[in-house]
C-alpha cells in the first residue's frame, strides 16, 4: 500500500545523544525510537481558518487560546486530485494516511493527480484502508468519537466507516453501529430509525442492545463506566451560542465524558473530537456562529490538554481538515483605514448578537412579521435597510445564517471571499509528552495519521491487510462458491459455501453466520461498489 503515500520523511528516528565520558557518542546502540504514547486525542475544528481564530480570540478578550500553546507547524490539506479538499478526503487522510477524492470516506481514490503523489495502482481503486481508530481497536485500545454534526457526517465517518460516498448515510451509520467503538457522543439519532432508513433497519434497538444509549444530559451525566452511545438531537447539534444546556451538553462536556470513560482502559485509547459546525458557520459566512464554535472547541481542547498534562502519556493533536470562507479581520471597506480602525469597531457589532444566524431563526414568528424586533434583540442589528428586511423575509427555512451572517459581518468589517472551502495551509497544533517526539514543520494531512500510528506503536498497513480482504478471491481460493443473497436488495448478504458449510455475511455488519450461528468478526463486511471486502477472520472460518 505504500505507493499512495506522500513521501515527506518527517518521521525520522529520534536519535538520542548520551554522555560517555566527556564526549557525545551516537551510534547504533544509542539510537532509540521514540517512546510510545499510551493515548492519542485528535481534535478537528472542521473548516477553521486562522482569520476566524484571531477574530474569536479578540472577541473573547484577547488572551491566548488553549490551542495557542500547542502551535507546532503547518498542514497541507489538498486531496488526491484537487488543491481544495472536501471534508471526506481530508478526514480520510488524517484517519488513514492516504489522500483521497471528494466524497470518499476511508477508501482510496480512483487516481492520484496532484503533483508529488505517486500513481495509484488501478487494482486499489476505492479500496478500503484502515483508520487509526480501527488500528487502535485491534491493538486492544479503547476508541471513541465525539462530534457536533450527525455522527455519520464526513469527518467522524472517515474514522469509523468506508464508503465511496459521504452521502451514503445508511451504509456509514450501519457500519458505525457494528464497529464496536466504545464511546460515541454526537447527534443524528433520526438516521438510525427504521422509518428514515432506506434499509428499514431499526438500529436504535441494536444500539440499545450494545450500549448505554442516552439522549439527555441527565442520563449522560449518570454514565460513569462502560460503553456509551449518546445522541442529543435528531440531526446536528446546536451552535454553542444557541445551545440549551438542559438539552445538549457542550463539546467540552462531551470530550470530558469520553476521556473519563476511555481512560479506564488499561491498554490506552484513541479519541477523535470534531468541532463540526465551525465549518458550517464558515460556509454561511456567519461570524457569530464561527466565533461561537471556535470558543467552544477551544474549551474542549482545554479538557484534553488538562488530561494529557496530568496523565503524562497522552498526545493531543489538533488541525482543521481545510480552510473555509477566507474570513478576515478587515474587508474592502477598510482598504484605506485598516491600520486606523480600532478593535472596538470590529468587535462591538458582533458582541451585540446573542444567537447565531441559525439560532435566530426560531425567534421569528410564522409570517416573519417580527423581523425588526428579533434582529435588534438577538442579533444587535437595529439599522436594517428595507432591502435587508425583505431579504430576511424571503430566506428559506434553514438558511437564515446565510442571509444575516453577511449583514453583521459587513457592519463589523469582517471579510469573506467565498462560501466554500479554501486551499491554504492550516495550523498544526500538537501537545506531546517530553518522551514522545513532536510533529513539527510543514506536513501533509496524511502525515498526521502516520504520526499517530508511530506515537501509539500501531500499524495501519497490517490493519488494512487484516480487515479488508477481497472476499470473492479469498473464499474461492479455498474452494468455496461465493454469491450474493438478494432476497432483500436493501440488505445484501454475502454467502460463501463449501461442502456442508455455509457462511452468511451481511454487508456493513461485523457478523458471520456459520450454518446459522453468529460469530463476531473483528471488522465490518464492506461493498465499495466494485468489490466486497471481509476481514481475514471471516475467510479463516473456512478450513
Ligand atoms: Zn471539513
Amino acid at each position: 500500500m505504500k505507493s499512495k503515500k506522500v513521501m515527506s520523511g518527517f518521521l525520522a528516528v529520534v536519535v538520542t545523544f548520551s554522555m560517555i565520558g566527556n564526549v557525545f557518542a551516537v551510534g547504533i546502540d544509542e539510537v532509540t525510537v521514540q517512546k510510545k504514547a499510551k493515548n492519542v486525542i485528535l481534535m478537528i475544528p472542521d473548516g477553521m481558518s486562522t482569520g476566524g481564530v484571531a477574530l474569536a480570540r479578540w472577541y473573547n478578550g484577547g488572551a491566548a487560546f488553549n490551542l495557542d500553546s500547542m502551535a507546532s507547524g503547518l498542514v497541507r490539506t489538498y486531496s488526491s486530485d484537487a488543491p481544495i479538499a472536501d471534508s471526506a478526503p481530508a478526514g480520510t487522510a488524517m484517519a488513514t494516511g492516504f489522500k483521497s477524492h471528494t466524497g470518499f470516506i476511508g477508501v482510496l481514490p480512483d487516481e492520484n493527480t496532484m503533483p508529488g503523489l505517486e500513481a495509484l495502482n488501478s487494482a486499489d481503486k476505492r479500496k478500503p484502508v484502515a483508520s487509526i481508530l480501527e488500528a487502535a481497536q485491534l491493538d486492544e485500545k479503547a476508541t471513541g468519537i465525539v462530534s457536533t454534526s450527525e455522527i455519520m457526517h464526513a469527518t467522524p465517518a472517515a474514522f469509523t466507516a468506508h464508503d465511496p460516498s459521504r452521502k451514503n448515510y445508511d451504509s456509514i451509520s450501519e457500519q458505525q453501529v457494528y464497529q464496536d467503538i466504545d464511546v460515541v457522543i454526537g447527534s443524528g439519532s433520526k438516521y438510525f430509525t427504521s422509518d428514515v432508513r432506506g434499509d428499514k433497519e431499526d438500529l436504535v434497538s441494536v444500539l440499545k442492545s450494545k450500549y448505554q444509549y442516552v439522549t439527555t444530559p441527565n442520563e449522560f451525566n449518570k454514565v460513569t463506566s462502560g460503553k456509551l452511545w449518546a445522541m442529543f438531537t435528531p440531526i446536528a447539534a446546536s451552535y454553542d451560542f444557541d445551545r440549551d444546556p438542559n438539552k445538549e451538553p457542550s463539546l467540552s462536556q462531551m470530550t470530558k465524558k469520553a476521556i473519563d470513560l476511555l481512560s479506564q482502559d488499561k491498554d490506552g485509547f484513541f479519541l477523535m473530537v470534531e468541532g463540526s459546525k465551525i465549518d458550517w458557520a464558515a460556509h454561511a459566512n456567519d461570524p457569530i456562529a464561527i466565533i461561537s464554535d471556535i470558543i467552544a472547541f477551544d474549551e474542549a481542547v482545554a479538557v484534553a490538554l488538562d488530561f494529557a498534562k496530568k496523565d503524562g502519556n497522552t498526545v493531543v493533536i489538533s488541525a482543521t481538515d481545510h480552510g473555509n470562507s477566507g474570513i478576515t479581520i478587515g474587508n474592502k471597506a477598510t482598504d484605506n483605514t485598516y491600520d486606523k480602525t480600532p478593535l472596538s469597531s470590529f468587535i462591538n457589532p458582533l458582541k451585540k448578537a446573542k444567537l447565531t444566524g441559525e439560532g435566530l431563526e426560531t425567534k421569528f414568528n410564522a409570517d416573519r412579521s417580527n423581523i425588526v424586533e428579533v434582529m435588534a434583540t438577538f442579533y444587535g442589528l437595529s439599522d436594517l435597510t428595507a432591502a435587508e428586511i425583505a431579504e430576511i423575509k424571503d430566506t428559506k427555512a434553514g438558511s437564515m445564517n446565510y442571509t444575516v451572517g453577511p449583514m453583521i459581518a459587513k457592519r463589523a468589517n469582517i471579510g469573506f471571499t467565498t462560501n466554500g472551502h479554501t486551499g491554504e495551509d492550516v495550523p498544526l497544533y500538537v501537545y506531546a509528552p517530553e518522551s514522545v517526539n513532536q510533529l513539527t514543520g510543514t506536513v501533509e494531512n496524511s502525515d498526521i495519521a502516520t504520526y499517530m500510528e508511530k506515537a501509539m506503536g500501531i500499524d495501519l498497513s497490517t490493519t488494512t491487510d487484516k480487515l479488508f480482504v477481497k472476499a470473492r478471491a479469498a473464499f474461492e481460493s479455498k474452494g468455496a462458491t461465493v454469491l450474493f443473497e438478494n432476497t432483500d436488495s436493501k440488505n445484501p448478504v454475502l454467502v460463501a459455501k463449501k461442502g456442508s458449510i455455509e457462511i452468511k455475511m451481511p454487508i456493513n455488519k461485523n457478523i458471520a453466520y456459520v450454518n446459522g450461528s453468529p460469530i463476531t468478526l473483528d471488522g465490518v463486511v464492506l461493498f465499495n461498489g466494485i468489490d466486497t471486502y471481509v476481514p481475514q477472520s471471516a475467510v479463516d472460518l473456512l478450513q
